[in-house]
């Protein structure tokens, strides 16, 4: 067999690199089909490489990767804790039927470092079903249609992982995870015993606990966290449902997501926004910010910058700051440094990590000065190689702190391609 030609390692490389960049459930079943008949080695490498890269795309409530997943882990359970099947338990409230305590204990064992992407979570449509009847379950598979069922489904089948992605689905144009977010994907991270890390790879609607009036879960034990795209308050001043002592409504995103992370450790954020109107946990030690070049102006030079972190500004109110100033007045940020030579000797010294060009980005020579004030390592690495023009939606429908568009024309708000996402689905 050809396979002889390569030693394992490349060609494990070559099946990982295949196997992440399937764009579903069906393509993912053809190629473990293809190889369980074509090549006992070259299966048991992609089943390696799917344990350890699990993928679930849960696309219009699909289930297709995790029967997929439940499938391949029942028949890998049969020969340690054999088969139990004999005393089914039923969910009853999503009729789904539940693992054996020793085949979740061995899921659990079996997906424990795995990194888990749940691609096409969007939250839409799930709203209209919410008061559904639900004694009619027998009759229709209605049940099956919310994102409840869905993820209660997915925390059966995969209940552990070291690191989980949310995604957009590979052929989704509007990214927008909608108001059900907190309330049930938060509580289903938090079932993850061996998550420590965290990617939000999509937009959130801003008002994310809109019909729940419950304090946003606690994810003690992440510590590293990426955000595509971080809330901004749109608190509507008139809105009467219950507020924070600072202001924010307690069902607002853009003030509590930070907070159900108290352990950070490092915070990664892909889009701009002000720094300043962020309340990291004071254990964040590094910051990472990509700064891509961007082409603002059609047909004029890309460029990157840092101007929409305002870097300086956050930094001398006392972001990143070895001893939390909660207050964040101007004042405070001067005490903080006696403290720094005593942390950059225990290793601890706070570092801002920008992922950029090789051109220096608008804005690094006051974050510069500003940071070496504060005794923060401000470091540049480049990663996008020029000329790189980043064109992804991501970067379109951002907003400033002030609520200004940043200046890409023709594309959706927010807004509008949440509109847009849920027309999509109940079309
Ligand atoms: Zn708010």
């Amino acid at each position: 067999m050809a396979r002889l030609c390569l030693p394992n390692e490349t060609i494990e490389q070559i099946l990982e690199y295949a196997w992440t960049s399937t764009t579903s459930a069906t393509e993912r079943k053809v190629f473990f089909a293809t190889l369980a008949t074509a090549d006992a080695v070259l299966h048991t490498l992609l089943s390696r490489i799917a344990t350890h890269c699990v993928i679930i795309d849960v696309s219009r409530f699909s289930t297709d990767d995790m029967d997929l997943y439940a499938d391949r882990s029942y028949r890998a359970a049969e020969a340690v804790v054999g088969n139990k099947r004999s005393s089914l338990r039923i969910d009853q409230y999503y009729n789904l039927e539940l693992p054996e305590d020793d085949l979740l204990a061995f899921r659990r064992d079996l997906y424990k470092s795995s990194h888990l992407r749940i691609e096409g979570f969007t939250g839409a449509s799930d709203q209209a079903r919410h008061h559904r009847d639900i004694s009619s379950r027998e009759t229709d598979d209605t049940h099956r249609r919310t994102w409840g069922y869905v993820l209660a489904k997915l925390t059966h089948i995969i209940p552990d992982a070291f690191s989980v992605t949310v995604a957009p689905a590979p052929g989704s144009s509007w990214p927008v995870v909608k108001q059900i977010v907190p309330a049930l994907l938060f509580p289903t991270l938090r079932s993850f015993p061996s998550l420590r890390s965290v990617h939000f790879a999509t937009f959130f609607e801003v008002l994310n606990y809109a019909n729940h009036s419950a304090a946003p879960p606690y994810l003690p034990r992440v510590t590293s966290l990426r955000l595509a795209h971080v809330p901004i308050c749109e608190c509507p001043s008139t809105d009467w449902r219950p507020r924070r002592a600072d202001g924010h409504l307690a069902c607002c995103l853009a003030a509590t997501l930070l907070e159900s992370f108290p352990n950070l450790r490092h915070l990664h954020i892909e889009s701009p926004v002000f720094l300043k109107t962020l309340r990291p946990p004071a254990s964040v030690e590094t910051l990472t910010l990509d700064a891509p070049p961007v082409m603002r102006i059609q047909g004029r030079q890309a460029f990157s910058s840092l101007i929409e972190y305002n870097v300086s500004a956050a930094v001398r109110r006392g972001f990143m700051s070895l001893s939390p100033s909660p207050s964040g007045s101007e004042s405070e940020s001067e005490s903080v440094q006696p403290d720094v030579t005593d942390e950059r000797r225990n290793g601890k010294r706070r570092k801002i990590v920008v992922r950029t060009g090789a051109e220096e980005p608008f804005g690094w020579v006051s974050a510069k000065a500003a940071c070496d004030e504060a005794g923060i390592e401000l470091v540049k690495v480049v990663e996008y190689v020029e000329p790189v023009v980043r064109t992804d939606p991501m970067l379109i429908a951002i907003k400033s702190a002030d609520g200004v568009s940043v200046s890409v024309p023709k594309r959706p708000t927010v807004l509008e391609a949440a509109q847009m996402m849920a027309a999509e689905v109940q079309r």
